[in-house]
């Protein structure tokens, strides 16, 4: 049981949570912490929290659970600003999408990782932002990642896993340096392609032509191009290097396909192609 969740940053992800614990019962008091006095109380409106604070400080106090989800460029602010007004017994959890750049925030405010912290990324989420897309369902038979530290006090480890089962999530543990890398490869890569892609054919014709004639095929490989450009700007700077790994890898291999097109190299093209959608459909069948 949570006696008072503080969700900081009651967005997408933040209401989901929310919306969760409440609907499982798991939870007696909801306080939602923001800059936007208006959003909060759209929150309380739509029965996500049950009160809220713009002061951060205030917003932790009492808490026994304390939800970070604000994007990973605001995370250092926040934990500076929650520093030294936690309740003796909280336990702070995060849910960014890059976790060695949460930790490295963590450390930076509190001095060391204190054994209460327990960084976590739920791998559930859509394009849309806002309390107003969240959902109770959106972490059903998802999976949440947590990157405890060798320091991670046992008990906070099992109140968020307890959260996160509790609205319907399967949680694994993993180490840090390991998501970070795994995340680039399966989340982040696939964003900046598609906000690339999608640049790049808005700049190919000034009066947007070139999408009047996209079918499905373009609707499903960009969808997450509609995703917030800010929580991606700052999923870049995060998780920077091990994205820029994974692009220069998918660069090559892209190189490779360009060469066996030029070279009009059927058999290399169905061979590539046939190995993909092998891959793919075992993916979907999983
Ligand atoms: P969101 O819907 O935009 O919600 C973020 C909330 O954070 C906003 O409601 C905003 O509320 C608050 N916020 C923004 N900047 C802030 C600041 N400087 N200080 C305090 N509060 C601030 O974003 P989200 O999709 O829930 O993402 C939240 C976190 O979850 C991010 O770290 C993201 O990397 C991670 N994540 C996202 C997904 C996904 O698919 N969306 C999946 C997994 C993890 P106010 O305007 O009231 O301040």
């Amino acid at each position: 049981m949570i006696e008072r969740l503080c969700v900081i940053g009651v967005g997408l992800i933040g209401g989901s949570l929310a919306r969760a614990v409440r609907e499982a019962g798991i939870c007696q008091e909801v306080v939602g912490a923001g800059r936007n006095p208006q959003n909060l109380q759209t929150a309380i409106d739509l029965g996500v929290i049950d009160r809220y604070e713009t002061d951060l400080a205030r917003a932790v106090a009492g808490a026994d659970m304390v939800l970070v989800s604000v994007p990973l460029g605001a995370m250092a602010a926040v934990f500076d600003a929650i520093k030294g007004h936690l309740a003796e017994h909280a336990v702070v959890t995060d849910a960014g999408s890059a976790k060695g750049s949460v930790i490295d925030a963590v450390r930076q405010a509190f001095g060391v990782v204190p054994a209460f912290f327990v960084p976590g990324h739920p791998i559930a989420g859509t394009e849309q932002s806002g309390v107003e897309a969240s959902f109770a369902s959106l972490y059903r038979g998802s999976r949440v990642i947590l990157t405890p530290l060798a320091d991670t006090d046992s008990y906070a480890l099992d109140r968020v896993r307890d959260m996160w089962e509790a609205a319907g999530a399967e949680v694994i543990e993993m180490d840090s340096v390991h998501h970070d890398a795994v995340l680039a490869a399966t989340s982040h890569l696939p964003h900046v392609l598609a906000y690339a892609l999608v640049d790049s054919l808005a700049r190919l014709s000034d009066d947007g032509e070139v999408f009047e004639y996209a079918a499905g095929g373009f609707r499903d490989f960009t969808r997450i191009a509609s995703s917030d450009p800010v929580m991606w700007r700052d999923i870049c700077l995060a998780n920077g290097d091990a994205i820029q790994l994974m692009i220069e890898n998918y660069v090559a291999d892209l190189q490779e396909l360009t060469a066996a097109i030029e070279n009009r190299d059927g058999q290399q093209i169905l061979k590539l192609f046939t190995s993909a959608k092998a891959a793919r459909d075992r993916y979907v069948e999983k």
